[in-house]
C-alpha cells in the first residue's frame, strides 16, 4: 500500500461542516477559521518508541495516548479543541496495526470534536508527532505565571497510578492482577481534563498539566509566577486510585512508594492549578460542571522554593525528584 492509499484509508474523514475547519486533509495546507474574539492555542507532543511507550503496546491505546497528551495541553490552557495534525514515521505498513491505531486515535478525537486536518507520513523508526489547535477567548487562556501568595493549590483526578503500573510492568514491584489492570489503564489511556480546563477560565490564577510528575511540574508554575509553595504530602498520597492496596501491616513500608508515585510519578495528565481561597466554591462548581473531582493539596507562599510536609506539618526532605527526560 502506498503512502496516499494509507492516508486515504486510515487518516482521511469527511470534514464536518459546522466547525472551525474550512479545509481538511488532502491539499497542501489545511485551513482553520477561528471565530472572532478567539485566540488559537497550539501545542505539539512527540511520542518515541522505547522512550514513551513499549514496542509491543496495543496500538489502540497508543493512538488514544498520542492524542490525549496533546489534548491535555489544551486543557491546561483552558482551550477548546478544534483540530490536530499527525506526523507519523512507520517502520513498515502493517494494516492491522494501522487499523487499531487510527481507531484509538479517532475515537478520542470524536469524543472531543477535534478533527484530523493533515499531517505527514514517512518510513522510519516508529515516531508519532501530533500538533493540536484549540480556541480560547482572547486574554482568557490559563497560564503558568499567574499564581499569587495565599492561593490554594489544586489537582484533578488521581495521581501516581501510571507510575505504579510502570514500576510493575518493568518488574520492580509486584501488584495483584486487578490493581495492575486498573493502574495500567491510567498509564495507557489517560483522560485529558478538557472540560475542567475550560470551566476553570476566570477562576484559576495559573494551571498546567502533569506529565513529568507533580513536584517538578509545579516548579514550572512557581518559577513562572515568582512564588513558592507548601505541599501536604499525605493529602497528595491519598490521590492514588490504587491506595486501597496500601493498608494494614505493609502501610508504613509502602508509604514511601506511594509518595514517590504521587509526588514524582509522571504520566498523570491531570491538571494542577491555583486559585484564591475566596473561590473555593467556584472551583467546586467547575469540577462538578466538568464531572472531574479536584483536591486541595497545598498553598502558594511568597517565599520561593517548594516545601513538603506530612499531615502533622512536619517537613519532609525534598528527595522526590521529578522524572527528567535527560537526567533519567
Ligand atoms: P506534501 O507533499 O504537500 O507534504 P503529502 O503528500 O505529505 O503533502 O500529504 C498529502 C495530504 O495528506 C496533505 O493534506 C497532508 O496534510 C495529508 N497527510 C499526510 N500524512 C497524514 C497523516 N498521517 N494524517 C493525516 N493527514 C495526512
Ligand atoms: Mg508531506
Amino acid at each position: 500500500m502506498g503512502e496516499f492509499d494509507l492516508i486515504a484509508r486510515y487518516f482521511t474523514r469527511p470534514a464536518r461542516a459546522d466547525g472551525a475547519v474550512a479545509l481538511g486533509v488532502g491539499d497542501d495546507c489545511a485551513l482553520l477559521a477561528p471565530r472572532p474574539g478567539m485566540q488559537l492555542a497550539i501545542s505539539s507532543d512527540m511520542l518515541v518508541e522505547g522512550r514513551h511507550f513499549f514496542a509491543d503496546v496495543d496500538p489502540l491505546t497508543l493512538g488514544h495516548k498520542a492524542l490525549a497528551v496533546n489534548l491535555s495541553d489544551l486543557a491546561a490552557s483552558g482551550a477548546r479543541p478544534l483540530a490536530f495534525t499527525l506526523a507519523l514515521a512507520l517502520p513498515r505498513v502493517h494494516e492491522p496495526w494501522l487499523q487499531r491505531f487510527s481507531e484509538g486515535l479517532l475515537r478520542l478525537a470524536d469524543a472531543h470534536c477535534c478533527e484530523l486536518i493533515g499531517g505527514d507520513t514517512t518510513q522510519g523508526p516508529l515516531n508519532i508527532c501530533i500538533t493540536v489547535f484549540g480556541e480560547v477567548p482572547a486574554g482568557q487562556a490559563l497560564l503558568r505565571s499567574g499564581a499569587r501568595a495565599g492561593d490554594d493549590i489544586w489537582v484533578s483526578g488521581t495521581l501516581g497510578d501510571a507510575r505504579l503500573a510502570l514500576e510493575a510492568l518493568q518488574g520492580r514491584i509486584g501488584l495483584p492482577a486487578g490493581t495492575l489492570a486498573r493502574a495500567r489503564t491510567r498509564l495507557e489511556t489517560p483522560t485529558p481534563r478538557v472540560a475542567l480546563g475550560q470551566a476553570l477560565r476566570g477562576i484559576a490564577t495559573s494551571a498546567l498539566d502533569l506529565s513529568d510528575g507533580l513536584l517538578g511540574d509545579l516548579g514550572h508554575i512557581l518559577r513562572a509566577s515568582g512564588v513558592g509553595a507548601e505541599i501536604d504530602a499525605d493529602e497528595t498520597s491519598k490521590l492514588i486510585a490504587a491506595r486501597a492496596l496500601f493498608t494494614g501491616a505493609t502501610a508504613r513500608l509502602d508509604m514511601e512508594l506511594l509518595r514517590q508515585c504521587t509526588l514524582a510519578g509522571g504520566d498523570d495528565y491531570e491538571l494542577a492549578f491555583t486559585a484564591p481561597p475566596a473561590l473555593r466554591e467556584a472551583v467546586a462548581g467547575a469540577a462538578a460542571t466538568a464531572g472531574t473531582p479536584v483536591a486541595r493539596i497545598g498553598r502558594i507562599s511568597a517565599e520561593p522554593g517548594l516545601r513538603l510536609a506530612d499531615a502533622q506539618g512536619r517537613p519532609l526532605a525534598g528527595r522526590y525528584a521529578s522524572f527528567d527526560h535527560f537526567g533519567g
